[in-house]
């Protein structure tokens, strides 16, 4: 699932769950990621994850390798427009308010961002992390259909910003 729909969706349940607490909406966030992956999804296709096994083999030679730029560019801006999105549509007139929105841009793709440290350093505690979120994620893939995929994911998201806002 793609880094703004995590974010939307960490939003609608922070707004529902954290009462304006930013440590809670951050734990509320990381949390939604694991529920929202369950959810069958589309994902874009990053071009490390054609090397993207879990072998320790090919784990070891990832972490030696430089990511593709590209990959960064697509997370990034993926993520960047989340946090605006999340930013258009909440209070920011406080240092509270500045850090519950952070807590949430943050939170929300937290578990795919600890991945991305899985595939650069060999943590046992970083394989605990990846094997659990696995556990959670979708046995229906998605990404093969984006002309169902795409517009499903949209839906979600329009959802998540109707209960956040
Ligand atoms: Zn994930």
């Amino acid at each position: 699932m793609i880094s703004t729909t995590h974010i939307a969706i960490a939003a609608a349940a922070s707004k529902t769950l954290s009462q304006g607490n930013p440590l809670a909406a951050f734990f509320i966030s990381w949390a939604s990621h694991y529920l929202a992956d369950a959810i069958p999804h589309w994902q874009y296709k990053l071009k490390v994850s054609k090397k993207w096994s879990n072998d320790p083999g090919d784990l070891e030679k990832i972490r030696k390798s430089s990511l593709p730029l590209t990959d960064y560019v697509a997370v990034a801006l993926d993520s960047f427009i989340g946090a605006l999105v999340i930013f258009l549509i909440s209070p920011h007139g406080s240092l509270k308010d500045w850090l519950y929105i952070l807590a949430v841009v943050a939170g929300g793709p937290f578990p795919d961002f600890l991945l991305f440290l899985h595939k650069r350093f060999s943590w046992r505690i970083l394989e605990v992390l990846r094997k659990f979120h696995d556990s959670f994620h979708s046995g229906i893939n998605l990404s093969p259909y984006p002309k169902l995929g795409i517009p499903f994911q949209i839906i979600i998201v329009l959802i998540a910003l109707w209960i956040a806002i």
